[in-house]
């Protein structure tokens, strides 16, 4: 694909927050690892990646094979090792969390330096099987998408990824936090993916308006829909027109992809109290805006948020308020001043006469984001169950031919969760194009 992005994009101030392990700290830490019979890392690992067998290999020396283990299980080896939150993934499972002494492997960083090394080297592991004369559509170019087309590439299908974007790699490309990973090494690993060859990409397709899933269904032998969640979910209330107030998801895609334009925000105030909105406060915090306070309607023990991310966002200058309910917004000029709010009592009640406002020039809404079930959820045999499309644990929707995986699966979980699904759906697909000759 080789998409050119801005070289001032908002992203480059980042540093990386985990600096690379040089050689001899990766033999180091391999050898701590006990090789335990019965890993639970194993199982920690939403993909299954065999990780004692890839950290010995590190301790052996043959780093190659160690990328090629990590790659059987995770095409996304390089980015999920960067952007898992391994520590309650596979970190957090790993029997050194039970002894006092010693911290747990660093199984993230282990896999970041075998991965970094064969894409320095330009390694490739894997290449297209025979021609099975079979073709599948899938729908969205993100980790769900290109896990589920790398996979059915090795097993000979032709495969066309329709995705809405101009650019590929979903999330990790426009909301992971550029201090985990950059946009472009998001799409140098995009390319590292394609490079098996013979997956047709089509960007800047909108599958639902044309063509419609029924004619990808008609005109394809299976279909995968890997598609992402929708917009933020609006707040609601007085003024959210404002210059100023934007969805949180917007402001990390743009500050991702584009130059930024926040140079002159002084207050920057972030609604929520999960993942997005501590990653928001922290990119807000890391361009340079001098206060950054998030807004969240329970209390710091409830937030949804992983707690080490919040501890970080402390650590680098973040502030809260809690039990704050937005009411409205105050505006001059068209633009935004600040938002007003109430106290919520514990049982986020408004408090009487409570209402006050926080000074803000920017204020990012980071409530959730809007599911894009309808369209799948139309179609016959198709379940929903409000929040995610309801499949068998390899993605089978009951529609004949059609599945699904990632965030319309698993209702928004981790690009690891993703990978994991697109690639059990590709082996699903496989299974029933061989068998029945004419999908599932
Ligand atoms: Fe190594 Fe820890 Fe996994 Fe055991 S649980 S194999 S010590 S990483």
């Amino acid at each position: 694909m080789a998409t050119q992005l801005p070289d001032n994009r908002g992203e480059v101030v980042f540093e990386d927050f985990k600096p690379a392990y040089t050689d001899a700290q990766a033999v180091t830490e391999a050898n701590r690892c006990l090789y335990c019979l019965d890993a639970p890392c194993i199982d920690a690992c939403p993909t299954g990646i065999d990780i004692p067998t890839f950290i010995r290999k590190i301790a052996t020396g043959n780093v190659r094979g160690a990328a090629k283990t990590i790659f059987d299980s995770n095409i996304f080896g390089m980015s999920c090792a960067r952007v898992c939150p391994v520590e309650v993934l596979c970190v957090g499972d790993c029997v050194y969390n039970r002894f006092d002494e010693s911290p747990p492997i660093q199984i993230g960083k282990l896999q970041r330096y075998a991965t970094d090394i064969a894409y320095a080297k330009g390694e490739q592991f894997y290449e297209a099987g025979p021609d099975t004369g079979k073709r599948v559509a899938v729908v969205g170019g993100g980790p769900a998408g290109l896990a589920c087309a790398h996979r059915l590439r090795r097993f000979g299908h032709a495969v066309t990824i329709f995705e809405k974007r101009d650019v590929l790699g979903g999330l990790n490309t426009t909301g992971v936090a550029p201090y985990k990973m950059r946009a472009d090494k998001s799409l140098e690993e995009v390319d590292w993916v394609l490079a098996i060859g013979g997956i047709e990409v089509k960007t800047g397709v909108d599958v639902g308006a044309s063509p419609s899933l029924g004619e990808l269904l008609a005109d394809y032998d299976a279909v995968f829909v890997g598609i992402g969640l929708g917009p933020d979910s609006p707040l609601v209330v007085d003024g959210e027109t404002l210059d100023g107030v934007m969805g949180a998801v917007d402001f990390i895609e743009e500050m991702k992809l584009q130059p930024s334009r926040f140079g002159g925000v002084r207050h920057a105030v972030v609604v929520g109290g999960g993942n997005t909105a501590i990653d928001a406060v922290r990119e807000a915090l890391g361009l340079g805006i001098p206060e950054v306070t998030m807004l969240y309607r329970g209390t710091e023990g409830g937030m949804p948020g992983y707690a080490h991310e919040w501890k970080a966002a402390k650590v680098e200058g973040a502030r809260a308020l809690w039990q704050r309910q937005p009411v409205g917004f105050e505006g001059a000029d068209g633009k935004v001043t600040g938002i007003r709010c109430v106290r919520l009592d514990d049982r986020k009640q408004p408090v009487a006469d409570s209402e006050h406002v926080v000074h803000a020039d920017l204020v990012l809404i980071a409530i959730g984001q809007s599911r894009l079930l309808d369209q799948v959820a139309a179609l016959e045999g198709v379940r929903a169950d409000g929040r995610r499309i309801v499949a068998d644990e390899a993605g089978f929707t009951g529609h004949p031919g059609l599945y699904v995986g990632g965030d319309l699966k698993n209702g928004a979980k981790e690009v690891v969760n993703a990978v994991a699904e697109g690639r059990d759906a590709a082996v699903a697909i496989d299974a029933h194009l061989s068998t029945s000759g004419q999908g599932a």
